[in-house]
């Protein structure tokens, strides 16, 4: 990999370096990041192609280890976070996969909070434990099941805060300190957060995992992951594993990223103040029977997961009277709100989470995370608040 950065560069605050982190002109001075769409690299002699391979000249070698463009995406990222080092990867699920499988062998213990993204369940939950991985799940506001699971030597902790779908909180300096007495590296995956909402690496993380296709990319079009940490573990461990099993970004992709960092500022206080009136707004009608928002006081976590992060964020979980015919009434009855299962789009997105994203746990699972069918989750984006309320209230209405 090369270094790109200017160590001696002037830094300046995460929402400017947003537009400017990590951007290296070519000899034309363009204004735009350029697109690099290349897999690999010419050298000017066969002595050059060796000292590029073998490390000893700096420069790029194939886009499977490292690109111009997807390097942008990297330095920037890990200038907002205040991390030394990033890793962009394919998907958030191959960021977070590599984040965790890299450094890990037979024999080694893995804790995670149960509240999870499906997929991380499946890796943690399925596919760790085929390797001689031993696995345990936590309840993510039970400390003491915390220092229970941690008072045995782990190699790695992953939790999720606020988690999907129903914005659980975990006291991350807490278990961090855990962890690391443990000998575990704490790893956070901050998607529902964002970079600007939530700064884990000073909670005490050592590792941060970001899906770049929610808030990062932000307008629904392209998959990409990161992985945020110290270099030493970076390179000793994510290198040579991502290198040798290929979850590289499109560098289309990556660009798209970098010019949606843009505006990731503006985006998350948008969709964030949003959907702070909308969770208020809905709270008191009478189909909704529990509204679920990181920042309202009536979250059985309000106060852990407001002291790490800045405000409430763009996402709102709603239980309803009755069950999954009226979960399914309402969501059918919105007009401008669209049925999907992604989320952190400009576009407000509501989906039934036990019968999709949730879909693939046990009852008993999914009753452990207090998820039932009359839970719906709303992913709040950048319309006309008075539009977006409009819709729910009359959806609402309509069960
Ligand atoms: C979407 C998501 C992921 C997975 O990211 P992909 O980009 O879809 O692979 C992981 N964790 C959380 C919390 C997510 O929301």
């Amino acid at each position: 990999m090369t270094d790109s950065v200017d160590p001696t560069r002037r830094r300046y605050s995460p929402q400017t370096e947003l537009i400017h982190g990590g951007i290296q002109r070519s000899q034309h001075g363009e204004t735009a990041e350029a697109l690099y769409l290349t897999s690999g690299y010419v050298y000017d002699s066969a002595e050059q192609a060796a000292a590029r391979m073998s490390g000893d000249e700096p420069g790029f070698v194939y886009s499977r280890y490292a690109n111009p463009t997807v390097r942008m995406l990297e330095d920037r990222l890990a200038m907002i976070e205040g991390a030394e080092t990033c890793r962009i990867t394919a998907s958030g699920m191959g960021a977070i996969n590599a984040a965790l499988m890299s450094s890990l062998r037979t024999g080694d213990r893995v804790v995670a909070a149960s509240a999870l993204f499906g997929s991380c369940r499946w890796i943690i939950g399925t596919l760790m434990p085929r390797y001689g991985i031993e696995t345990e799940f936590v309840q993510g506001d039970d400390m003491d099941a915390w220092a229970e699971a941690l008072s045995t030597p782990a190699k790695i902790v992953l939790v999720e805060s606020p988690a999907n779908p129903m914005l659980d909180g975990v006291d991350i300096p807490a278990v961090a300190e855990m962890a690391h007495k443990a000998g575990a590296k704490l790893v956070v995956d901050n998607v529902f957060a964002t970079p600007m909402l939530q700064k884990p690496l000073e909670l005490g993380a050592d590792v941060i995992a970001y899906s770049a296709t929610k808030h990062m990319d932000g307008q629904g079009r392209v998959l990409a992951g990161a992985i945020l940490g110290k270099t030493d573990w970076i390179e000793e461990h994510v290198d040579p594993f991502i290198r040798h099993t290929g979850p590289a970004v499109s560098p289309f992709n990556a660009w798209v990223v970098l010019k949606g960092l843009e505006t990731l500022d503006l985006r998350v206080q948008r969709a964030t103040s949003n959907a702070a009136h909308l969770a208020d707004a809905v709270a008191g009608h009478p189909k909704v029977k529990a509204v679920r928002y990181p920042g309202r006081k009536d979250h059985p976590h309000h106060e852990v997961l407001m002291a790490q992060m800045k405000a409430g964020g763009t996402l709102i979980a709603l239980s309803l009277n009755g069950a999954r015919a009226e979960a399914f009434r309402f969501l059918n009855a919105l007009t401008l709100i669209r049925i999907s299962n992604n989320l952190g789009d400009s576009k407000s997105l509501a989906c039934h989470p036990a019968s999709t994203t949730h879909r693939a746990l046990s009852d008993e699972e999914r009753a452990a995370m207090g998820l039932d069918d009359s839970w719906v989750r709303l992913s709040i984006g950048l319309e006309d608040p008075a539009d977006l309320e409009r819709d729910l209230m009359a959806a609402l209405d309509a069960i």
